[in-house]
């Protein structure tokens, strides 16, 4: 394609790795197919331009302290960035157009669309006044995506009183998740959740469409209630992991040793061990999962990043574990689950975790924290059926439990099969003529035709 007919996309991710990854590897995506990209990106958790020679990346200010970007109240984060970065946004973006407008060769691309993450609630009003169309990437599953606009009218109180086994009873409102699970993902802070989340479903669906890191194969039915509910172009472009992979855009600096470390271990043995980059967990629980893992005999490889633990990190027992496994602050996820000596997943079932190991078939054992974990984790253990799920008994004979019967039991093997095929379909669906990558093709079009 001659440069002066090269369209360009401008993205707009949300700065948190869940966000980034997946718009980066969206990036790459549309570059493969003849589109130019420019990366809007704020000051906090920038990425790293340098890792991609081929975009051009711009830095707005968001307007946050030193403290708001250590919260753990990620709904509080996103508000205090839609705030911060309206007025940045709006002048950069202005600025962009104008410079395309102008006749100077560099600039003479016509800029298509802006495709911005869910969770950025201004983009409506900028891109509107700017006449530029604009796409939503949905960072979540599609199940998640269309249903969790019902959170805030679920009434915490009426599930607080629930007893017994009735927590364990489906929720009505958002299956397949339990009971039990709501009262976790609803936690207490809520106040500004409600108008959040309404901002949200208003600003998709004034878009001009919604793209989705998922699959047919992986949710058929929510994407048939995506398409009623929103009545907009929805386009479920696959998990392209292994042709696209994310792990370029990493945030934190990846511990590459672990590579030579899981040459030396034997096909499908080892337990990778990862909880995302938002998850956190007191000392004890991780002191109960060094020891699960240690007394499972499996050897394993355990990711403990800065700020997993609430309080001090037990060093020496990590530094005594460290014999049977291996210990790193952040690893290369994607080559690690495509590693041959890698059997099994303890996940956080962040999206994109759960589509990375059903891209490698590596199955999983589910222990979610926060938020859409909990419902990936319901379509692991039970939609799915490729992991195992802890049910949140983090103790150190439940743990060693699942990774002996994932490893060695019949129910491990079983769901080695089914992950087998589940890998399987996905690749298909990927593939030329496969349902995303028709999918990709149509939004290729899609784009073009702005
Ligand atoms: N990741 C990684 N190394 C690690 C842990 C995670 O590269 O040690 C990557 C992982 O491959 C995924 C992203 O970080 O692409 C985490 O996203 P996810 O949606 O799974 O979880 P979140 O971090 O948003 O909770």
């Amino acid at each position: 394609m001659e440069k002066s007919n090269r369209r360009r996309v401008i993205l707009f991710p949300l700065p948190v790795q869940g966000c980034i990854n997946p718009m980066i590897q969206l990036a790459k995506i549309l570059h493969s197919r003849g589109f130019s990209i420019t990366l809007i990106h704020t000051r906090f958790n920038a990425p790293k331009a340098s890792s991609h020679p081929l975009f051009t990346f711009l830095q707005i200010q968001d307007g946050l302290s030193e403290t708001e970007t250590i919260t753990d109240d990620n709904t509080l984060l996103f508000t205090l960035l839609n705030r911060g970065c309206e007025t940045p946004f709006r002048e950069c973006l202005t600025k962009l157009l104008q410079y395309t407008d102008s006749e100077t060769e560099e600039h003479k691309e016509k800029i298509s669309c802006l495709i911005h993450d869910s969770g950025w609630i201004f983009t409506e009003s900028v891109a509107k006044s700017l006449k530029l169309p604009r796409l939503v990437l949905n960072g979540y599953s599609i199940s998640f995506f269309c249903s969790h606009f019902v959170l805030p009218s679920i009434r915490r109180e009426e599930y607080l009183l629930l007893q017994g086994s009735e927590k364990d009873d489906q929720a009505q409102e958002f299956p397949p998740l339990r009971k039990k699970d709501i009262l976790r993902i609803l936690g207490e802070k809520r106040e500004l959740l409600e108008p959040y989340l309404n901002t949200i479903f208003q600003t998709t669906k004034s878009s001009s469409g919604i793209i989705s890191m998922s699959c047919e194969e992986l949710e058929q039915d929510s994407l048939s209630h995506a398409r009623e509910d929103f009545k907009l172009p929805m386009f479920a472009i696959g998990p392209s992991h292994s042709n696209f992979p994310a792990s370029s855009s990493s945030l934190f600096t990846q511990d590459e040793t672990c590579i030579p470390w899981l040459d030396k271990q034997q096909d499908k043995s080892v337990i990778y061990v990862s909880f995302g980059s938002l998850a956190k967990m007191s000392r004890t629980e991780l002191i109960e999962i060094a020891w699960g893992l240690s007394n499972s005999d499996q050897p394993f490889l355990l990711v403990v990043r800065v700020g997993l633990v609430n309080g001090t990190i037990p060093q020496e027992l990590l530094e005594r574990l460290n014999e049977k496994g291996k210990i790193v602050k952040w690893a290369p996820q994607q080559e690690v689950l495509k590693h041959r000596a890698v059997g099994g997943f303890f996940t956080h079932n962040g999206w994109n975790s759960v589509v990375e190991s059903v891209c490698e078939g590596v199955p999983m054992i589910c222990l979610p924290f926060i938020w859409d974990q909990f419902l990936n984790a319901r379509f692991v253990s039970e939609v799915w059926r490729v992991g195992m799920h802890l049910e949140n008994r983090i103790e150190r004979n439940e743990i060693e439990r699942a990774i002996r019967s994932l490893f060695l039991g019949n129910e491990g093997e079983a769901i080695r099969e089914r992950m087998k095929l589940l890998k399987e379909k996905v690749e298909r669906s990927v593939k030329q003529n496969g349902s995303a990558y028709r999918s990709l093709d149509h939004l290729v079009d899609h784009i073009s035709s702005f």
